[in-house]
Order: C-alpha cells, then structure tokens, then sequence
C-alpha cells in the first residue's frame, strides 16, 4: 500500500514540474501588433525594470514615447538603447515628487510629439523594511507622497494634455501586495492598495469625459526593485513558491498586459486592475 502511494506520488510530482517547464516557455516573444500607432504615451520611471519594458512595448506597438526617471544618465542610456532599436522615443528628467519635473514631462511631450494620449505611472519607492506597526511618520509620508499623491497629482495634471486625445487612457503600476500585504513591505502595501482605490474612484471622475483608467497588480517580477525577494536561494524558493507556475514574472511579461490596456482594444475597460501574478493569490 505504502510503496503505492511512494509511486503515485513521485508520478505526480514528475507530472508537476513537466507543467512548469511548459508555463516558463511560454514567455512573450517577438511583438507582432501595431494597436498603438499614432499614439503617444509618457511612462514615468522608465529606465529600467517594468517602466522600460512598458515603454518598450508601447513604442513596438506604435507609440512614440516619452522617457523618464530621476537620473540624467539612465534617461539617456534608455533613450539610445531604445532608439537603436528603432523605436519612436525621447527623455527627460522627471523625480514624480518635483513639480517642476512632471510640468516639463508634460509640456515636453507636447512640444516634441504633439500631443498626449497614454500616461502609465509607474513611479514608486520603498525605502524600508519593516512591519506596518515599526514604520515611522517619515516613512509613511515619503510612501504615500511618491506612490499615492504623485500618482494622482500626474493623473490630474495629465488632463488638459489627455482632453485633445480621441482615446485616452491612464495606466497605473498597483501590485500584488495591494491584495496580500508583503510581510517586511507593510506600509508600501498599503500605499498599493490605495492605488486599488484611486483606480476606481478616478475612473468614474473620468469616464464622462471618454478617459478610461486601468491598473496592473503585478506579481514578483525579476527586477532590481525586488532583488531582496529573489537573490537568496531561500528568498528565491518562497517567492516562487507563492506562484501557481513556480516562477518570477519577467518585466516584458508586464509591458503587454500594459500595451492591451492602453489600446482600443481595452475600449470597454475602465476601473478595472488585471493582476499578473503567475497565478498568485489575491483576494481584497
Ligand atoms: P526598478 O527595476 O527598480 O526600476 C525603478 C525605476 O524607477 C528606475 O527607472 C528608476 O530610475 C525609477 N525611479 C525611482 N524613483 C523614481 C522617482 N521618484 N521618480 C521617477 N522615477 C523614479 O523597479 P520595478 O520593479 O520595475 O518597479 C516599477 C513599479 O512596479 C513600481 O511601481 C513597483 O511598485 C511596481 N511593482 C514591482 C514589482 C516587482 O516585483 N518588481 C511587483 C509589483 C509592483 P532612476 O533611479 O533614474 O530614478
């Protein structure tokens, strides 16, 4: 009976990790739609991680985009690596916190490409680990000014640049850990489940005026961002472990969903946020 069960069991466990071999092979490859020509899009924090991916599919799809982080030297490097790919893209400097830097963002964009069409925020930090009942006011603050108020001071001023577009839309960067707080991430959990809230509540603002709002929840996606999740083996083993596929999302697994979104395609979305996540669990 006991040897039975031993061999169904390492039947089961070979059946399993087949599985996950066939999901890791099934990640995106070459870009085969044009759904965003003639649009424009600003995606802030897009030097690297998911804000560049994001960027980089958008202009594979069409779109001329606008570039932008707080580093001179990443904004330039972006830029020329994506040009040298062919891609319709130019930079700028923006911290999201500086005024002045997301009124240039904006006006740049209008004066080199013409108009606005897209904005994807992207742009949030976590400066600390620590539980939610540890953290600091200073922590608090510096979270919601950069991944809260930020996101929504670049939603609002966004609209006298989104007004003139036939389809606007905004997509914002939320996460997994809106739906399941991160153990040592408490209060930037929290900060992405307000974006959860601000989806929503600016969704119905702006719906009368034809501008969809759309958010993506992704799961741990292989980032510098998220390296204290994954660089140890048992890091790496538990964040995986939280995946139905047994995986890390890549960043260019994150620029389609955000593609669709921003595209006609998504014409009757809004207010809604899709999590990729590999199968994670996410429950409010
Ligand atoms: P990342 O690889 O570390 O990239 C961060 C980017 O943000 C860089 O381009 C950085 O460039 C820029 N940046 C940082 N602070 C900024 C600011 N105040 N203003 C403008 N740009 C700023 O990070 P990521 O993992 O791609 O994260 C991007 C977004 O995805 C964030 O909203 C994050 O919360 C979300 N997310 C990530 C994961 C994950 O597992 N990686 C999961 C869920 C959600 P500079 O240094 O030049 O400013």
């Amino acid at each position: 009976m006991l040897k039975l069960y031993v061999s169904q069991l390492t039947m089961l466990r070979s059946s399993i990790s087949q599985n996950i071999r066939k999901f890791g092979a099934n990640a995106p490859s070459s870009i085969k739609c044009s759904r965003l020509e003639g649009k424009i899009a600003i995606v802030t924090a897009s030097t690297e991680g998911i804000g560049f991916s994001i960027a980089k599919r958008l202009a594979q799809e069409g779109a001329k985009v606008m570039i932008s982080s707080r580093k001179e030297t990443n904004v330039k490097r972006a830029v020329e690596e994506l040009k040298s790919e062919g891609l319709q893209v130019d930079g700028t400097v923006c911290h999201v916190g500086k005024a002045e830097d997301r009124k240039n963002l904006f006006e740049k964009t209008k004066t080199n490409f013409g108009g606005l069409d897209i904005l994807v925020s992207n742009a949030a930090v976590s400066p600390a680990v620590g539980s939610v009942l540890d953290s600091s006011e200073e922590l608090w603050d510096k979270i919601f000014d950069i991944n809260v108020k930020c996101t929504y001071l670049l939603m609002k001023e966004s609209l006298p640049f989104l007004k003139s577009s036939k389809s606007p839309s905004i997509v914002i960067i939320s996460s997994i850990a809106g739906y399941q707080p991160f153990d040592l991430l408490g209060v930037y959990s929290i900060s992405k489940t307000a974006l959860l809230g601000l989806i929503k509540a600016t969704a119905v603002d702006l719906a009368h005026r034809g501008i969809r709002v759309n958010g993506i929840a992704p799961g741990i996606i292989k980032t510098k961002f998220a390296k204290p999740l994954y660089e140890t083996e048992e890091g790496d083993s538990i964040s995986k472990s939280q995946s139905m596929m047994h995986r890390l999302g890549m960043p260019d697994e994150i620029g389609g969903v955000a593609a669709f979104l921003a595209s006609d395609d998504a014409s009757y979305i809004t207010g809604e946020t899709i999590i990729a996540s590999g199968g994670t669990n996410a429950r409010l």
